[in-house]
Formats: C-alpha cells, sequence, structure tokens
C-alpha cells in the first residue's frame, strides 16, 4: 500500500488567494478530480449570479455536481448593496449546513473572501464553522485578500501572482478559460 493510501483522512483547510488567475480554475480542478474518484462535493459560487450558466455550471449539470450559484453579481457594480448583503447572508447560512454534514467530503466556498473583505462575515465565524466541521472534510476558500486570520488557520494555502494578463493587453475573456 503506498504511504498516501493509509491512514485516516485529515480534512484540510484549502486557500487559493492572490491577484493573479488560477483560484477558482485551481478549485474546479479539486472538483473534478474528486468527482472522478466518487467523493461527494459542493461548491458554492459567492460571487457568480444565481442565473449563471458558466462552463462549471454546465459541467456540474452534466455530472450530477452540487454547484449553486449564490450572488447578485459583481457587487461593487451593484446598486443594491442591503439585497448583497442579504444574499450573502443567506450564501453563508448554506454554508454553515453544508460544513456540518459530514455526508460532503469537500466543499468549496468560491470567492467567499469577498464577504470577509467587505465586512459582511465576521472571519471568526468563518474559523468557528471551518474548526467545528467533520474532521475528515475538506474545504477549499477561494478569492483575493484572504484575511491573516484564515491564512494562520489554513493547512493549504496558495498566492497566484498576476506575472501576465490578457486583459491588459485588452484581450477579452475566452469562453472555456473563463466561463
Ligand atoms: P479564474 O476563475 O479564471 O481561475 P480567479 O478565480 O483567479 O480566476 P477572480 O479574482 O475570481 O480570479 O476573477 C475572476 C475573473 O477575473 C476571471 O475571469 C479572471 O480571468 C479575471 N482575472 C483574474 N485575475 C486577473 C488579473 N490579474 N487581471 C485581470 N483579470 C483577472
Ligand atoms: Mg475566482
Amino acid at each position: 500500500m503506498t504511504s498516501e493510501r493509509s491512514g485516516e483522512r485529515r480534512g484540510l483547510v484549502i486557500v487559493n488567494t492572490g491577484n493573479g488567475k488560477g483560484k477558482t480554475t485551481a478549485a474546479l480542478g479539486v472538483l473534478l478530480r474528486s468527482w472522478g474518484q466518487g467523493l461527494k462535493i459542493c461548491m458554492l459560487q459567492f460571487i457568480k449570479t444565481k442565473t449563471s450558466n458558466y462552463g462549471e455550471n454546465r459541467a456540474a449539470r452534466k455530472l450530477g455536481i452540487e454547484m449553486v450559484p449564490l450572488g447578485a453579481g459583481f457587487t461593487w457594480l451593484s446598486k443594491d448593496i442591503e439585497h448583497d448583503k442579504a444574499l450573502a447572508r443567506e450564501g453563508w447560512e448554506l454554508a454553515k449546513t453544508r460544513l456540518s454534514d459530514a455526508a460532503y467530503d469537500i466543499v468549496i466556498l468560491d470567492e467567499l473572501t469577498y464577504l470577509l473583505a467587505y465586512g459582511w462575515l465576521p472571519v471568526e465565524e468563518v474559523l468557528a464553522a471551518l474548526r467545528d466541521r467533520p474532521p475528515g472534510m475538506h474545504v477549499v476558500i477561494t478569492g483575493r485578500n484572504a484575511p491573516q486570520e484564515l491564512v494562520d488557520d489554513a493547512d493549504l494555502v496558495t498566492e497566484m501572482r498576476e506575472v501576465k494578463h490578457p486583459y491588459r493587453q485588452g484581450i477579452r475573456a475566452q469562453r472555456g478559460l473563463e466561463f
């Protein structure tokens, strides 16, 4: 038996942060890999609009993966901040039910850091939910500006650093790469 197959599973908290591209894409890689392993997964998308139909949403439907867009879109462009806040709060309530459900092997909280950055959700509340989760559950959190307290409590933190991004040359989002 190889070493990675032996022993109890230890649930990890994984944070993908930084200004470079790849945070959500990397989380989707985990999603695909764990789906292939027959694990029970869900991905909650805190910024994507409820009507999102990105490539990943289409794939999730085909694969039978629970992927829930929770937000009102790009909140900083929104006209109704109170509505966004309420949606964020509602999203976090759903996240808490998933984080306390031992049936799930992996829970992905995509763009959760924005709620923390805006002060809509206290970081202590997230840390408490992570501490109280079933011991074997992996949690992936993505988004820019992950707060230090979250970084301190996490097991695996990767900072994506922008070296080049095509947006800077005026190249628009590409199907299959961005949406
Ligand atoms: P992706 O979903 O492509 O993995 P991400 O999760 O790392 O990106 P976000 O901060 O969630 O990045 O931004 C989402 C959108 O912004 C994506 O369409 C992405 O291509 C774009 N983006 C990411 N990084 C940059 C950057 N450094 N400059 C401009 N646009 C970016
Ligand atoms: Mg992202």
